[in-house]
């Protein structure tokens, strides 16, 4: 039974695109410096190439193709790794720039965009005045950062200022994966194993534990994660993240106010991203609500239609599938209701 196209506002959360001045010398960089995983993937952008063409357009082929899979919202964010790979001062200058674009692209369609700043955590206090004018001037509607910087997390104390001032403007911070941390990276090398097909969930999976056990939590409570690819395993393991974090004490650990557990359901929100699989979904409603399940395509490296397909047709309440399609987008990252 096919749903009909405008039977449910659609609002798609991890939607990519790019600008030259960080696609060209991303992929400049992989010409002249040979392989790593996160160069790899920008290489797949080719000059020419449709990728390359889909992820700079705002304006055709993209709204296109939302109209023809009946998606109404794409949630924009530069594509990983966006700006952290750059130079400091490189970096928050791209962030401002790409910020910008999207901004424009959204005040040209503001019924069809919302979207996600980007900002340098490699210089924290350029993040920090990035946020806060994303944020409050451009009124876009959360962040989005691509898992480790230099091999970093954002648990870290030093990058606290970004934590704090997320929290403090209420700007839900995705965590998008990217390839895993230079010192994680060797095992993942085997069967090139780095990317979406287990190292990026690994990878973004550990910045999201680091973060619950850090007691980063206790400190800014209205800090919001969002991560995609439906949780990165997360809501799987969150029996024994809570058994082992009490049988096991470690003395580097933080003592935290609540269980690693609580602090998934009251500061984290997760997306279909690439996931679009039923007992996958259908868990996740279980272990973590339909309150906190939001759809995304992960357009353009993902397929609008399957998404679409998958959402429309998969068997939930249909009570869900409006909170999981629209409700949660527009509470979470504050996008005006149609
Ligand atoms: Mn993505």
């Amino acid at each position: 039974m096919a749903i009909q196209k405008d039977a449910y506002r659609r609002i798609a959360t991890e939607e990519a695109f790019v600008i030259p001045e960080v696609l060209e010398p991303m992929r400049a960089r992989f010409e002249n410096e040979g392989y790593d995983p996160d160069l790899f993937f920008w290489s797949k952008a080719a000059a020419g190439s449709p990728l390359e063409r889909r992820l700079y357009d705002l304006d055709d082929e993209r709204l296109q193709v939302m109209d023809e899979n009946g998606v109404d919202v794409h949630l924009l964010s530069l594509a990983s790794t966006g700006v952290q790979m750059f130079d400091a001062d490189k970096a928050t200058a791209l962030a401002s720039l790409a910020n910008d674009h999207m901004a424009e692209a959204i005040d040209r369609h503001p019924d069809r965009y919302a979207g996600l700043a980007s900002f340098a955590p490699q210089d924290v206090a350029g993040a920090v005045k990035e946020i806060e004018r994303a944020m409050t001037e451009l009124d876009l509607n959360g962040l989005i950062v691509n898992s480790h910087t230099n091999g970093e997390y954002l648990d870290e104390p030093e990058y606290w200022p970004i934590l704090e001032a997320a929290a403090a403007l209420k700007a839900p911070l995705y965590i998008h994966p990217r390839a895993p941390s230079p010192a994680m990276a060797k095992p993942y090398r085997a069967h090139t194993l780095e990317h979406a097909i287990w190292g990026f969930q690994a990878e973004t999976g550990l910045h999201a534990v680091r973060l619950i056990v850090s007691g980063v939590f206790d400190k800014f409570p209205d800090l919001k994660i969002v991560l995609g690819h439906m949780g990165e395993g997360l809501p799987y393991w969150l029996y024994r993240i809570d058994a082992m974090h009490k049988a096991f004490k470690a003395p580097d650990r933080a003592v935290l106010k609540q269980k690693p557990s609580d602090y998934f359901h009251q500061n984290f929100a997760i997306t279909i991203s690439g996931v679009n699989w039923t007992p996958a979904l259908k868990f996740c409603i279980d272990a973590i609500s339909a309150d906190n399940i939001m759809f995304a395509i992960d357009y353009p490296f993902c397929d609008s239609a399957e998404a679409v397909e998958f959402m429309d047709s998969v068997d939930i309440s249909e009570e869900d599938r409006k909170k999981i399609y629209s409700e949660n987008a527009e509470r979470i990252f504050n996008i005006k209701s149609a």
